[in-house]
């Protein structure tokens, strides 16, 4: 039998597992810490539930996919629900926004709520559509290194789509273009953080991403996010892949330009495919200390990383929902501060995410868990326990301003996450977020892609490479390894000599 050795628990490192358990490999995943899911864990603080990472799920569809591919019924393992309203949206100015899931009515309450004429609303949605409908067969399912891919049908679908996709705007121009009310274009803009980028930067192309949440839908799992790794991992075992933690992966090992195992500090495991669920930095500069590393790609600027505020809330706020955000007064300083000045800008805009509005389980009767979150850069020094302080009093003063209350007064527990944690926790490169950034129109060809040509048998999976960050192109990075690597010959039929 085929071995796969997986370096990283993480859900790309899971997701590739599943797949290339399916495909016949017998697959031992390999994780550092003491438990799966890297971004994506839960942890308790006190009788509050949080999770760790991740808050925003969309396209479930490419969990339930493998479910389906192992001859499972999805529903007995992960159940979710749509959100609605998907997101409250506060403004300094004191106006207020729901975005509800049906596209129609979010247009009506954009139109109520800021004067936004709502059949403009209609037709970005409209376009954003057209343009994810175009192009994700090609640039997100498949890998863009590889040759068959631009031979394939698809490719004329996307070249279709080539003159609206903002390739020569930023996301920014384009959403200013379209729309009059800086208060829409600024909510329009903010999809740029989706993955880690600037939407003064960022191309036009990245307005495909509304169309995941506003036509096709947000989505909460039961059980929360961690949910996902969770009854992805019970699938694996079930498949028969083995996992196994504290047991990080020191080194790949290769001979005659292929790959053999890897080592560990408690021995070597030999095999014939290895994927790193690693972060594509750390893999070449402490897995593969003697291979060339791709330098152009590993050099590509990084996403933008987090610091995180986990409070518990001792009462409840009615006017909030599960995913809010309250805005910067001046969106291009806030990300002037991320990408140029590589701070935090005093005044960010700010997004709590409170998963006990969906699953009152989360926190104790009348109260809330909330996760606070601001953009910050990724680690290059910072002096992040100053930056923390300074942030954190800046944004309690700003949600007790906006939300009419004395906050501090309501925080009964509290942790912190910053870029330096994430770092330390998951080898994420800076603690960035998502991989490299989308700052430029050809990042999505920097990434690295999910296959090394230069040692055969190596892939690679998860946020940092090719398709990016986020749940589902981390999903979708397994799906495109899962393809490329070798089909298993069974015993019976290989040919011995
Ligand atoms: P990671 O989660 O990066 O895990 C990698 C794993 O590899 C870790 O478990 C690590 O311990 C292990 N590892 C590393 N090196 C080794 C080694 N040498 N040997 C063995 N194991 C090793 N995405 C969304 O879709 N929606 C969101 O709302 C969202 N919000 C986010 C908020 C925060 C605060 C963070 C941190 C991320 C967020 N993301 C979000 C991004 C999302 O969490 C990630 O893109 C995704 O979880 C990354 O998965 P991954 O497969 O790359 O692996």
């Amino acid at each position: 039998m085929r071995k796969a050795a997986i370096i990283g628990a993480g859900i790309g490192g899971i997701a590739t597992a599943v797949r290339l358990a399916v495909k016949g490999y017998e697959v031992t995943v390999l994780e550092a810490n003491d438990t799966f899911g890297g971004k994506m864990h839960e942890f308790w603080l006190g009788d509050y539930r949080f999770d760790a990472g991740p808050s925003l799920f969309t396209l479930p569809h490419l969990v339930d996919e493998l479910f389906t591919l192992a001859g499972r019924n999805p529903k007995d393992y992960f159940t979710y629900t749509r959100l609605d309203p998907i997101t409250h949206y506060f403004w300094p100015d004191g106006s207020h926004l729901k975005a509800y899931a049906d596209a129609e009515k979010f247009a009506a309450e954009a139109e109520q709520q800021l004067g936004v004429p709502k059949q403009q609303v209609q037709e970005a949605l409209a376009k954003s559509s057209r343009l994810y409908n175009g192009t994700a067969d090609t640039f997100l399912q498949k890998s863009l290194h590889r040759l068959d891919t631009y031979l394939s049908k698809d490719v004329l679908k996307a070249i279709g789509c080539l003159s609206d996709l903002g390739l020569t705007t930023t996301m920014h121009q384009e959403n200013a273009r379209q729309f009059a009310d800086p208060r829409f274009v600024q909510l329009l803009d903010r999809f740029a953080t989706y993955n880690g980028s600037d939407p003064y930067q960022a191309p036009g192309t990245l307005n495909i991403i509304p169309h995941l949440e506003h036509n096709i839908g947000a989505f909460y799992p039961k059980g929360g996010i961690y949910a996902i790794a969770a009854s992805l991992v019970k699938l694996a075992e079930e498949l028969g892949v083995t996992f196994k933690y504290n047991e990080p992966v020191e080194r790949i090992l290769t001979s005659g330009g292929k790959v053999t195992g890897v080592e560990t500090g408690k021995g070597k495991y030999t095999a014939d495919v290895v994927v790193s669920n690693m972060d594509v930095v750390p893999t070449y500069r402490r897995l593969l200390p003697g291979q060339p590393a791709p330098e152009k790609t590993l050099e590509q600027p990084r996403s933008s990383s987090a610091l995180i505020f986990y409070w518990g809330i001792k009462r409840e706020f009615p006017q909030l929902h599960v995913h809010n955000i309250f805005f910067s007064q001046n969106y291009k300083a806030e990300f002037d501060h991320i990408f140029k000045y590589k701070t935090v800008s005093p005044d960010p805009t700010v997004y709590v995410n409170i998963t006990s509005k969906a699953a009152p389980e989360d926190a104790p009767a009348g109260r809330e868990n909330w996760f606070v979150m601001v953009n910050v850069p990724h680690n290059q020094g910072q002096d992040w326990q100053q930056l923390t302080a300074e942030t954190r009093k800046a944004l309690v003063q700003k949600l007790s301003q906006m939300l009419a209350t004395d906050l501090e007064q309501e925080i009964e527990q509290e942790q912190v996450l910053d870029p330096l944690l994430i770092e330390s926790r998951t080898s994420s490169f800076g603690g960035a977020l998502y991989g490299s950034s989308s700052n430029n129109r050809m990042a999505a060809f920097l990434r690295h892609p999910n296959f090394s040509s230069k040692l055969k048998g190596l892939y690679f999976c998860g946020g940092s490479v090719h398709p990016g960050g986020g749940i589902p192109l981390c999903l979708l990075s397994a799906k495109i390894v899962g393809e490329l690597a070798p089909a298993v010959v069974p015993a019976s039929n290989q040919v011995t000599h």
